[in-house]
């Protein structure tokens, strides 16, 4: 049986066509949506992250400002910038790329963050609107799988969704939107009996585990539609996700492949709600 790939790298780029087009027009009312990114300490994986963020920005026409901050940042500086960004009109979105150092609270970080300016979708303002189904930002990976779905003309209404991981970033916002998509979801995590029964009873799998090729042919129904979050490094220097692509695929009807799934949906969703939060600040009608 053969398989639809889910190319997340393809539609991200013709969604950034049509974003270019977007902000174009904004430009031509004199506003251009600018995006905050602020990086505390040194690790190597958000640099990348944030660099590829200021390169999808570039791509399309938004304004980027980076503040990189030191690994012994205080928390108050920390929220004294946020407060400043917070009233600051050239800024759209603010974003911290997470995981911050350990000595500040995540939490009481991604609080202080303006819900109109929260891109990511993380503040709790934003969660409880997702929750409702009445949400102006949904958090970028879960909305990049719905994009890619839609897309790909793969309905989620009266499925049975099964989602491997519960965290706030992918898991449970994942669950939400599926839910209001009139999905039946399930949600397992590390301490989930009978994985394995319960994934193959899915006709739509997501994996966002963070474990390198953990989902196998066991794990999967002949047909299913599997989605895979999972960015893994591999020894070489090279990425893996959380399912055997090779084992899966020859049973799957549709499967994102790592790289070029979801990766690339999470980063055009982010340009997406920033474009959305300056439409929304400036109060501009673009029809
Ligand atoms: P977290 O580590 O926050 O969550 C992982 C989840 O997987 C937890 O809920 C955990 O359960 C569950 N889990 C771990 N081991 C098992 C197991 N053996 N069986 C069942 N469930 C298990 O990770 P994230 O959600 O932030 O990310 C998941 C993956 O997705 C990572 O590889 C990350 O790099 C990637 N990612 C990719 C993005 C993209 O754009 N492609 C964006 C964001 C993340 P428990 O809660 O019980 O601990």
């Amino acid at each position: 049986m053969g398989y639809k790939l889910l190319n997340g790298k393809d539609l991200a780029k013709r969604m950034k066509e049509e974003m270019s087009a977007e902000v174009a027009k904004l430009a031509e009312k004199g506003v251009v949506p600018g995006l905050a990114v602020i990086i505390v300490g040194n690790d190597p994986a958000s640099r990348i992250y944030v660099n590829s963020k200021k390169r999808d920005c570039a791509e399309v026409g938004i304004k980027s400002f980076e503040y990189a901050l030191p690994e012994d940042t205080k928390e108050e500086q920390l929220l004294e910038l946020i407060d400043v960004l917070n009233e600051d009109e050239n800024v759209d979105g603010i974003l911290v790329q997470l995981p911050i150092p350990k000595h500040l609270d995540e939490q009481k970080v991604i609080r202080r963050i303006n819900p109109s300016k929260d891109v990511d979708a993380f503040h709790p303002y934003n969660v409880g609107e997702l929750m409702i189904g009445n949400h102006i930002f949904a958090p970028c990976t879960p909305a990049g799988i719905m994009e890619l779905l839609k897309d790909a003309g793969l309905s989620v209404e009266g499925k049975n969704c099964v989602i491997v991981g519960r965290s706030n970033i992918v898991g449970k916002p994942m669950s939400m939107l599926m839910l209001h998509a009139n999905a039946t979801v399930t949600i397992c995590h590390s301490k989930t009996q009978n994985l394995k029964d319960i994934c193959k009873h899915a006709d739509i799998l997501v994996a966002a585990i963070g474990r390198a090729e953990f989902i196998t042919k066991e794990y999967v129904k002949e047909g299913a539609i599997v989605i895979d979050v999972g960015i893994n490094r591999t020894e070489d220097g090279g990425m893996t996700g959380d399912v055997d692509f090779d084992e899966v695929s020859k049973i799957a009807s549709a499967i994102t492949p790592v790289p070029g799934g979801v990766g690339p949906m999470t980063r055009a969703m982010l340009l997406k709600n920033t474009i959305k939060a300056c439409i929304m600040h400036k109060n501009i009608c673009l029809s």
